[in-house]
This record gives structure tokens, sequence and C-alpha cells, in this order.
């Protein structure tokens, strides 16, 4: 199967865009996540790739045809929703089945279907129970068994983890990963969570305000982040950025030079945005080229194997991760109201541009 592209793909509500002019393309089999704040746009894009939204604008292209026209039943999509939407009357197997009834599909085609997708989600044992009588993971499980068992073209799913405690989730979340390992069915899953999208996504796609503001595997989307939204975004805790004065293409932070990159644009700026992730500062020495920053240390919370540190400094607040080891000597541990020095690399360090946000480099 050839992958489905979206091409210029806007949607307007009275009053309001909620997606803008937007173009990606899903490969075959691959596993996008739809990530970014409440109301950027991603619950109203997957509506619009099932067709229970109609495009104000935009063509969505599958095997080479427009189908932006087509009902969601002609578009062989399944789409899982956040609450499940399973029919509370109806056992486990009715539940999987009720499709198939309803496109009057051969009774003897059943059974062997239902099998197949018991035996993947192990939902063998409960296939005669009503969801009344199921917890919250199996309730789940019998949601994407409904939504495989007629072997679609594309799985939607509209944050499935969000309703589930934290231990579900994880369970839930590499049931997932492991069905699309086994199915390698092309799906669009939508969450809010950027941990999520990390650990889930084949690649993700940053949304903000309707706009599309980066596509890419998750290690890119980390390491050379396209602008601002994605820098502050993508990583937990999230990345310090500081909006400083520049020159002539250079900055300074505590008399230490920064240059910026010798592109026309970056020359111009009168200001421009520093980029640090707190992983990426110590207050330790660091090796090769590095700055240093003075800080007052405010106050620590134990993470558990590492502290998130808070410090100020002279060009504002600052955070950095620092590991909690139980045999360092805790004496080498700053302590609130210790003046310290934070050292960063330069290669660490990600420059925007205080004009149009983007990425410098
Ligand atoms: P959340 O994570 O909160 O669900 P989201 O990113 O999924 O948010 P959408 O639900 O797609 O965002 O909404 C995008 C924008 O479109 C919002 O401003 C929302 O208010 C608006 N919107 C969504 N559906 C409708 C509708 N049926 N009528 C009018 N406006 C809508």
């Amino acid at each position: 199967m050839s992958g489905i592209r979206l091409e210029n793909i806007t949607k307007q509500f009275e009053g309001s865009t909620a997606v803008n002019q937007l173009s990606l393309e899903i490969t075959d089999g691959e596993f996008l996540v739809l990530v970014g704040p409440s109301g950027c746009g991603k619950s109203t894009l997957l509506r619009l790739l099932a067709g229970l939204e109609e495009v104000s604008d935009g063509r969505i292209i599958l095997d080479g045809k427009d189908i932006a026209g087509l009902s969601p039943r002609e578009r062989n999509f399944s789409m899982i929703f956040q609450n499940y939407a399973l029919f509370p009357h109806m056992t486990v197997e009715q539940n999987i089945t009720f499709g198939m009834r309803m496109r009057n599909e051969p009774k003897h085609l059943h059974q062997a279907r239902v099998d197949r997708v018991a035996g993947l989600l192990q939902l063998g044992p409960l296939l005669k129970r009503k969801p009344g009588k199921l917890s919250g993971g199996q309730r789940q499980r019998v949601a994407m068994a409904r939504a495989i068992v007629r072997d679609p073209k594309l799985f939607l799913m509209d944050e499935p983890l969000s309703n589930l405690d934290a231990r579900l989730r994880t369970e839930v979340r590499d049931g997932i990963m492991q069905l699309h390992k086994q199915l390698k069915t092309s799906t669009v899953y939508v969450t809010h969570d950027q941990m999520e999208a990390m650990t889930m996504a084949d690649r993700i796609a940053v949304l903000d305000k309707g706009h599309l503001q980066q596509i890419g595997a998750p290690e890119r989307l980390y390491a050379h982040p396209a602008n601002l939204f994605v820098a502050g975004f993508i990583g937990t805790p999230s990345m310090n950025l500081f909006l400083l004065p520049c020159a002539d293409g250079m900055l300074t932070v505590e008399n230490q030079p920064v240059h910026l990159p010798q592109t026309e644009h970056a020359q111009t700026l009168n200001e421009v945005y520093l980029g640090i992730r707190p992983e990426h500062i110590s207050d330790q020495p660091a090796e090769g080229e590095s700055l240093q920053l003075q800080a007052t240390l405010t106050y620590r919370e134990l993470l558990g194997a590492e502290y998130l540190c808070h410090a100020d400094t002279a060009i504002g607040k600052i955070r950095y991760v620092r590991k909690n080891l139980l045999r360092e000597n805790s004496g080498n541990i700053p302590q609130p109201g210790d003046r310290i020095t934070l050292h960063f690399s330069l290669h660490d360090l990600h420059l925007f541009s205080g004009q149009n946000q983007q990425n410098l480099h």
C-alpha cells in the first residue's frame, strides 16, 4: 500500500481556523504521532482523516485518489476513541463482530477473524463477557480488537491512554506498540503528552495553532528543534530559553562570546533566544569548549535518580539536572543559597531568531 498524503488541509469552524494549510505524508506502515497543546487542532485533523469532519480546503490523497469527499465507511480507516465507545449490552465477541454484522458479511467468516484478533490481543477467555465486567485495560483491548478485525488501511487513535491510570497506561502502550509491530498498519496517534509521543512514534508531527511546526523522528526533534515552540514543547524538563541582546552576529554571556551562524538573517538580529536543555548543564567543570554562568541555587526537586535544580543567574532563572548518586558524598551536592558555577558545552546550545523564532542553524 502507498502512503496517505495531506495537501494544504484547512478546516474552518465558525470564527476559527482549527487546521491551517497543513501538508504531511503518512508513509506506509509508520506510527505517526500528532502532538501539541490543547486546541492546536490535532483531534480535528484526525477527524478530517476519518471523514467525521469535512475539509474546508485541501486534498487527502490515498492510492493517487483524493478521498476528501468519501464517507468514513468508504475510507476503510479504523478509529479508536478515548472512551472506547463499546456497546454495554453486547458481549466482547458481539462488540468485535458488530461492524461485520452491520455489513452483512457471511457468518462463517466471523469466527476465523474473531479467533485471530482474540489471539493477538489475548481476549479469548473474555469473549462472552460484557464490557461492564472488564477492567479499563481489557476494555481498551476490545476497542483495539474491534478496530483491527476488518483489516483497515489506517488506524486513527485519539488519546487512547488518557483514561487509564499510570500502571495500565504503560501496559496498554506496550500492547499498542507490539500490535503495531505485528500488523504494520499505518497509524496516526493523537496525544497532548510529548513523552508519550517520544516513546511511541516513528515520527512526530508537532502542531500549534493549527499549523504544522515540525515533523520528524523523535531524536531529530529533540536535537534539532526547528523553532522556539518545538524547542519548548519537546523534552522533559523543558529547555531553558533566554531572550538576549546581540549585535553584529554575536552575543555575550557573562563576557564570553557566542557567535551566531554566518547567515544574512542572523547577522542583522538584535535579539536572539538562547536555549540549553537542563540535562546539558552541570555544576561540575565540563570537558571541551564550554560556557560558564555564575548562579545561586534556589531550590532542588528530587526526581528519583536525579535532582532538578533551580538557580538564579544574571540572564534569568535556570533549571538543570544533577545526578543523585547515593554513594556520592552529600557534601558535594549544592544546597539552596550556595553560589555555584554552571557549565555547558557550546555544542549543546540552541539559537533561535528573536524576530521569527526559527532555529538559526
Ligand atoms: P484537545 O487536546 O483539547 O482536544 P485539540 O488539539 O485536539 O485539543 P481540536 O479539538 O482539534 O484541538 O480543536 C482545535 C480548535 O478548533 C479549537 O480552537 C476548538 O475550539 C475548535 N473546534 C474544534 N471543534 C469545533 C467545532 N465542532 N466547532 C467549532 N470549533 C471547533
